[in-house]
C-alpha cells in the first residue's frame, strides 16, 4: 500500500465539496488513512510552495491559501500518487481531462481546488509536513474490503 497527501484547498471547503470529492476517492476504493481540517499559517504555506517563491504568482498562491480552512487527507492505496492525481487532472483545470476533479470543480489554475503529491518520495516529506506522525499516526484495517 502506497501513502499519498492530499489537500483540499480553501475554495473545496467554500463551495461545500468535501463530501463530493472524498465520495470519489472512497468509491475508487482508496482508504482514508488520516484526515484533519485546520488553516495553513504563512510559514506552512512558504515551506509547502518554497519550490514557487520566487515566480510572479506566489502572492495569489499564499493569499488563497490562507483565505480559509483546509482538509488534510492521507490516502493509501496500491499506486496511490498515481492514481490521485490522475483523478486530480491537470494543474491548470483548462487543460483538466474531461470527469476529473479539476475538469469538474475547479474554477482556473489560481483556484483549482487540490492539492496531490506527485511522487511517493514527495508524498512521505509532505505527510510529515502535514501531519505528526508521532501524535497524529495510527493504522487501521477495513476489514469488511481489504
Ligand atoms: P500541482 O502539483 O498540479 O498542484 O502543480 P504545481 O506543484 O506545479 O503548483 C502548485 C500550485 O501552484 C498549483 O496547484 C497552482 O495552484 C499554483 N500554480 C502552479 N503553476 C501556476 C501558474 O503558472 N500560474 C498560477 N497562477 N498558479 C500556478
Amino acid at each position: 500500500m502506497e501513502k499519498t497527501l492530499i489537500l483540499l484547498k480553501p475554495d473545496a471547503v467554500q463551495k461545500s465539496l468535501i463530501g463530493q470529492i472524498i465520495d470519489r476517492f472512497e468509491r475508487k476504493g482508496l482508504k482514508i488513512a488520516w484526515i484533519k481540517m485546520m488553516k495553513m499559517s504563512q510559514a506552512l504555506i512558504e515551506e509547502h510552495y518554497d519550490f514557487l517563491m520566487d515566480k510572479p504568482f506566489f502572492p495569489r498562491i499564499a493569499t488563497y491559501m490562507s483565505s480559509g480552512p483546509i482538509i488534510a487527507m492521507c490516502l493509501e492505496w496500491a499506486d496511490a500518487v498515481k492514481v490521485v492525481r490522475q483523478m486530480c487532472g491537470a494543474t491548470n483545470p483548462a487543460e483538466a481531462t474531461m470527469w476529473t476533479i479539476r475538469w469538474d470543480y475547479a474554477k482556473n489554475i489560481d483556484n483549482n481546488i487540490i492539492h496531490a503529491s506527485d511522487s511517493p518520495e514527495t508524498a512521505e516529506k509532505e505527510l510529515n509536513r502535514f501531519f505528526n506522525v508521532s501524535t497524529e499516526f495510527f493504522e487501521y484495517k477495513r476489514t469488511l474490503i481489504d
